[in-house]
């Protein structure tokens, strides 16, 4: 097995809407032989006191992450968070909050579902026996395969509830500098995901101006060179380089863990970092 350092800062567990658990992350991480890993689960940090113990026996050196939805100029822009205190009360309270806001949405894409004739109900989302802390779209998405509505998650997301598709609603969402803060409060470090899937130049230009600590360069499948452009922001601002898969097991079929990945001197920083946050 390769001895190069490698770290998958971007993944997702059953805590959101990954399909395997924070430990199975792990063992996953190790057995693929690599040595980092960071679960940035959508609203919910819980991954993290789930998985770190376990992460520490493996010798996997596990980093407390979490994926902010936030908007900009009417569009979605996800905001990685890292390193932070995993006991902060200022974060949990921020993630609880929008977890509310999150079932109201939920609500409302069933209900413009029910007016296209599919019956759904909350209860055909929730699952009251799953470990499932944050529900969203895919949660919906599995709701209408199971009940034979669509064939697949992509169908779902492609003929109803992917943004501009009939049954989409926005939702509440936090302001960019709102997420930057509360991660801030949290000793925590803010990061701009997956840049590369920003269709407005408008809204990259508006982004790079805040007060982020870095950018994630190295994303999903994306090969090196149509990172340079990402590597080179980082640079000229003096942010860290973060990267990673956003694995999210059979809910995201098409993305194997770790094709995105930092080494070690991407993720020495990092690491260092939330040494001091924890000492
Ligand atoms: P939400 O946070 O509820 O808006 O849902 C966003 C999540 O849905 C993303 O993190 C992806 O996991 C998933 N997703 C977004 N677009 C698609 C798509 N076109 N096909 C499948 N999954 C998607
Ligand atoms: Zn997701
Ligand atoms: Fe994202
Ligand atoms: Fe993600």
């Amino acid at each position: 097995m390769s001895t190069q350092f490698k770290a998958d800062l971007h993944t997702h567990s059953t805590f959101s809407d990954g399909t395997l658990s924070p430990k199975e992350l792990v063992d996953l991480s190790v057995s693929q032989g690599f040595q980092g890993l960071s679960i940035c689960d959508h609203d919910s940090i819980d991954s993290y006191a789930a998985a770190h113990e376990y992460a520490k026996k493996c010798g996997l050196k596990l980093i407390p992450g979490i994926e902010i939805s936030c908007e900009m100029f009417g569009e979605s822009v996800h905001i990685l968070g890292y390193a932070y205190n995993p006991e902060s009360s200022e974060l949990k309270d921020f993630c609880r909050l929008h977890r509310e806001r999150r079932a109201a949405r939920n609500e409302a894409i069933l209900q413009k579902l029910n007016e296209h004739g599919f019956e759904l109900k909350t209860s055909d989302v929730v699952d009251p026996k799953a470990e499932t802390i944050t529900y969203g779209r895919p949660h919906i998405a599995l709701a209408m395969v199971r009940k034979g509505y669509v064939k697949d998650i992509q169908e779902a997301f492609r003929k109803y509830i992917a943004s501009g598709r009939p049954c989409y609603v926005a939702g509440e969402r936090w302001k960019v500098e709102e997420a930057i803060d509360v991660i801030h409060r949290a000793q925590g470090l803010a990061v701009i995901a997956h840049p590369h899937l920003i269709l407005r130049d408008k809204i990259v230009r508006e982004l790079i101006t805040k007060n982020f600590d870095g950018i994630e360069v190295f994303y999903c499948r994306f090969q090196a060179d149509q990172c340079e452009y990402w590597r080179r922001i980082a640079q000229d601002k003096k942010w860290l380089r973060t990267g990673g898969s956003d694995f999210h097991g059979a809910n995201k079929p098409d993305v194997t863990f770790g094709v995105s990945f930092v080494g070690q001197e991407d993720f020495d920083p990092i690491w260092n970092h939330f040494q001091y946050v924890i000492s």
